[in-house]
């Protein structure tokens, strides 16, 4: 099966490994060419010159960029890949879009019998490597089942969660449960800090407790506590992620409080941090209005 996978970033670079091997055949294209041409070195796989060029012979093509933007980009831009694509070629979306952008390329590929569903991702780079992410996805059943063993290769948990925007919807607000989460434990962790509780001792009682999550049990103990920081997933996507689940709230005139004011505060910390900080280093902004730090 001939695959061309576009956007070799933080996570899309470890997905795209598990196609590097048959029965798939693999082309790859990425913004910055070294970051392909280095892939190469390690997987067997083609370089493409241009999105065009990576989707010429694809049966299905992955992509996995930031932001829905950057895929109308690859799309609509210079040498973009629309005028390329097969007729019956399948898109595949691994990006964390957004809904009404997804239905829009839907519709515009579906006009020219190419077909698309959104899958975006979770469970981070450590399950990318191992080929254990969760897959989300929106979209035709029988589209589907033709590109199943390409989603299989990367993905374990493989969810249908209804038409075409219903992966990204799906994503946004798990992304925004976690934005909520990771400031939430952090605000928590600081007032303990302050009352003279130890993080760590804090953190083994809240981890036995209700007040417990992915942030308090794996997050925070292993990034904040240690200081170490780690850049698996940058916070300007999480932001990213965030601002998609307060937009869908105001379309779909729900009440959302606690999510709007954490997206505002992932923005002030993405203004503050920087493009490149990782999402769990929004805890500084906590620690610098509190003086105080979480180890
Ligand atoms: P990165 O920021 O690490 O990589 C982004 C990729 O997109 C790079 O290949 C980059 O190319 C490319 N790109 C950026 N802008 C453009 C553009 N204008 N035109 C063409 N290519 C472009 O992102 P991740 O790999 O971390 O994330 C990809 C998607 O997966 C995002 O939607 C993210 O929200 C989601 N995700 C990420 C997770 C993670 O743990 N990292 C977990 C779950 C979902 P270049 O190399 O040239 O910069």
């Amino acid at each position: 099966m001939k695959v061309a996978f576009i956007g070799l970033g933080d996570i899309g670079a470890l997905m795209a490994v598990h196609l590097a091997r048959p029965p798939f055949e693999l082309t790859v294209w990425n913004r910055t060419t070294s970051k392909a041409d280095e892939f190469a070195k390690a997987n067997p796989a083609r370089v493409a010159s241009s999105p065009s060029d990576a989707v010429r012979e694809a049966e299905v093509v992955v992509t996995c960029l930031p932001s829905s933007t950057e895929v109308e980009a690859v799309l609509h831009g210079e040498n973009g890949m629309l005028g390329a694509l097969r007729k019956n070629a399948v898109l595949i979306d691994c990006t964390s879009g957004d809904p009404p952008t997804s239905r829009s390329i839907a519709a515009e590929l579906g006009g020219r019998g190419v077909e698309f569903i959104d899958a975006p991702v979770s469970g981070g780079t450590l399950a990318a490597k191992s080929a254990t992410l969760t897959v989300m996805w929106g979209g035709e059943t029988t589209v589907f089942d033709r590109v199943r063993p390409v989603i299989e290769a990367f993905g374990r948990k493989i969810v249908h969660a209804g038409p075409v925007g219903a992966g990204d919807a799906l994503k946004a607000v798990n992304n925004a449960l976690l934005a909520v989460h990771i400031l939430s434990t952090a605000e928590g962790l600081a007032m303990l800090v302050k009352a003279g509780v130890d993080a760590g001792t804090a953190l083994s009682v809240i981890n036995a407790s209700s007040g417990r999550s992915n942030s308090s049990e794996n997050l925070i103990p292993q990034r904040v506590l240690t200081r170490a920081f780690p850049r698996t997933f940058r916070l300007a996507l999480l932001e990213k992620d965030i601002g998609i689940a307060s937009v869908m709230a105001e379309d779909l005139e729900v009440k959302t409080p606690i999510i709007t004011l954490a997206a505002e505060r992932f923005h002030e910390a993405r203004k503050k941090l920087g493009d490149q900080a990782d999402h769990v280093e929004a805890v500084k902004l906590i620690e610098d209005e509190n003086g105080i730090e979480i180890r």
